[in-house]
C-alpha cells in the first residue's frame, strides 16, 4: 500500500544522510519566523527521532508562536530566539552544532536575524521543505512541491530512512498536525491519496485525531472568536470586479480585541470562500512590519504575486509577505496593482 521507498522526493543522497546519523550529531533544528502547525509539528517530531536515535538536539525558532501548538511532545524545551534571556543559548547551541535542519522554510530570511549565523555555521546543513523556489544553502535537501505538508515530508523521510517503528504518539500527533492545518483538514487539492494513507498510518501508529482537531481548531479565546466576527461584519472588503477580497487590521483594533500570535490565522480563508472569489489577502499591522497574507484559488499565483510585489513567497494558492510601509500605503499599493491583473482574476478556472 505504501510505497517502500518514497523516491519521488528529491533527496540529495540518502545512504550519505543516513551515515551521517550513524554517528552522534549535535544537531540544531530550526524553522520560520512565526511557527505554524507544519513548522512546530515536523521540528519537534524530526527532533524525537533524532534523540532516539542517540543525538543531541535542540530546537530553536525565531519567534513566538501560538498557544494553540503548546500542546505538542518536546514543545516546553523549545528555544525562542528572539527572546532575550534565551539568546545567548541559542548562538552558542547553533555555534557547536554539528547539523542544522531547516525545516518548512527554505528562503534564509524566513528565520530572521538567525539566517546569518546559520548561514557562517560550518555545520551540516539539511533542509526539508515544501515551499516553491528554494534558495541552495543546504547539503541534504529533501524537497518537494507537492507535498502537502513539511509533516508529510518528515513521515517520508523516517520511513526512507528505515526508523518507521520509532514514530509514537507523540510524534504522530505532532505530523498528524501538520499535514491536517496545511492541508486545511484535508480539503486542498494537496490531499492525494497518498496523504490520506500516511494519515491513517499516523493514526495506527498512536495519533489521537479528534483531540488534535480539537486542540488545534477548537481552544480560542472569546476575543478570537469575537474578533472574527467584527473582521466578517465590518472589515472585509469584497472587489467582485477584481475576484477579490480584503481585510485590513491596524495594531489598535489587535490591540481592543486583546490579539494574541496565531488568532488571526485562518480569517483570510473566509474571504476566499466566497462565491466568484479568486484571490484573498489579509493584511495585519503587526508593528514590527505589515504582515500579508494571500490566498487563491485556481491558476492565479499568489506565490508569485508576493515575491513580485511583498518580498515574499510560499505556494502557488497559499502565500505570504510583508511591507515596511505605513499601513495605508501597503493596502493602496495591493489595490493599485489590482489592475494589471484582472484579466487573469476574472478568466474562468
Ligand atoms: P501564511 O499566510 O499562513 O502566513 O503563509 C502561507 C504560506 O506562505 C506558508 O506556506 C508560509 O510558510 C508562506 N509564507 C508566509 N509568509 C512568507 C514570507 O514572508 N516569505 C515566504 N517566502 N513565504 C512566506
Ligand atoms: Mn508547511
Amino acid at each position: 500500500m505504501y510505497p517502500d521507498q518514497v523516491t519521488q522526493h528529491s533527496m540529495i543522497d540518502l545512504a550519505g544522510f543516513k551515515q551521517l546519523l550513524s554517528t552522534p550529531q549535535r544537531v540544531v533544528i530550526t524553522t520560520h519566523h512565526k511557527p505554524d502547525a507544519d513548522a512546530l509539528g515536523s521540528s519537534l517530531g524530526w527532533a524525537s527521532l533524532l534523540k532516539k536515535l542517540g543525538h543531541v538536539v535542540n530546537v530553536i525558532v525565531p519567534s513566538d508562536y501560538p498557544s494553540f501548538l503548546k500542546w505538542m511532545e518536546g514543545e516546553a524545551d523549545v528555544l525562542q530566539f528572539d527572546a532575550v534571556s534565551k539568546n545567548a543559548l541559542a548562538k552558542a547551541l547553533i555555534a557547536d552544532a554539528t547539523m542544522i535542519c531547516c525545516l518548512d522554510f527554505s528562503a534564509l530570511n524566513r528565520i530572521n536575524e538567525m539566517a546569518a549565523i546559520v548561514r557562517a555555521s560550518s555545520a551540516v546543513k539539511v533542509m526539508v521543505d515544501h515551499h516553491l523556489e528554494p534558495e541552495s544553502f543546504a547539503d541534504y535537501m529533501y524537497w518537494d512541491t507537492k507535498a502537502a505538508a513539511t509533516c508529510e515530508l518528515i513521515f517520508d523521510l523516517i520511513h526512507d530512512l528505515g526508523y518507521e517503528n520509532l514514530i509514537d504518539k507523540g510524534m504522530a500527533e505532532c505530523l498528524y498536525a501538520g499535514i491536517m492545518t496545511d492541508t486545511g483538514s484535508f480539503r486542498h487539492p494537496s490531499t492525494t491519496a497518498k496523504v490520506h494513507k500516511v494519515i491513517a498510518q499516523l493514526i495506527d501508529l498512536g495519533a489521537d485525531n479528534h483531540r488534535v482537531h480539537k486542540l488545534i481548531y477548537d481552544t480560542s479565546t472569546e476575543d478570537r472568536l469575537r474578533l472574527l466576527g467584527y473582521v466578517l461584519s465590518q472589515k472585509m472588503v469584497v472587489l467582485p470586479e477584481y475576484a477579490t477580497a480584503y481585510i485590513v487590521l491596524t495594531a489598535d483594533e489587535l490591540k481592543q480585541y486583546h490579539s494574541q500570535t496565531g488568532d488571526t490565522e485562518g480569517f483570510v480563508n473566509y474571504a476566499l470562500g466566497i462565491e466568484g472569489v479568486r484571490l484573498a489577502a489579509i493584511i495585519v499591522d503587526r508593528t514590527e512590519a505589515i504582515k500579508i497574507s494571500f490566498r487563491s484559488t485556481g491558476s492565479f499565483s499568489v506565490n508569485d504575486f508576493a515575491r513580485a510585489h511583498f518580498e515574499g513567497g510560499g505556494h502557488r494558492n497559499a502565500a505570504g509577505g510583508k511591507s515596511n510601509d505605513t499601513l495605508s500605503n501597503t493596502v493602496k499599493h495591493f489595490i493599485d496593482l489590482l489592475p494589471q491583473y484582472q484579466d487573469e482574476l476574472i478568466k474562468p478556472v
